[in-house]
């Protein structure tokens, strides 16, 4: 069994975040440190600590995240400006929350994509 993150306790409501978007296999929510007027992360329900994890049963679920990510652009009207999906995998990446997210940044011009 994969272990659980704070992410867990936000899929079920145990602690207070500001859910955007949440069906049975998909759950959104701003980002608590926001690095842009928009910062949402997209995360499969289903805990998958990063993405060296992942299974070709995963896709189905993983190809949502990006359905959900068009969505969202465009209800945050960042679709026709323009937006960066982001998943940080392990210590070089900076990954934080052992729980596979999808970062969507907007809402200004991001710079470069890696910073030095
Ligand atoms: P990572 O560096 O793992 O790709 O990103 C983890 C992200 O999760 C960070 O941007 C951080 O601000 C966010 N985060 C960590 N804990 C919480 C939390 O409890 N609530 C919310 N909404 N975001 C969190």
């Amino acid at each position: 069994m994969a272990k659980e993150t704070i992410f867990s306790k936000i899929i079920r409501k145990e602690i207070p975040s500001e859910i955007v978007y949440q069906d049975e296999t998909v759950t959104a929510f701003r980002d608590i440190n926001a690095q842009a007027p928009t910062h949402i992360l997209i995360i499969p329900n289903k805990i998958i600590p990063t993405v060296n994890e992942v299974t070709p049963e995963d896709e189905v679920v993983l190809g949502k995240l990006f359905t959900v990510a068009a969505k969202l652009a465009k209800e945050e009207n960042i679709d026709k400006d323009g937006y960066r999906l982001i998943i940080n995998c392990n210590g070089h990446a900076g990954q934080e929350v052992f729980h596979l997210h999808m970062h969507l940044l907007g809402g200004r011009a991001l710079g470069p994509m890696l910073s030095r």
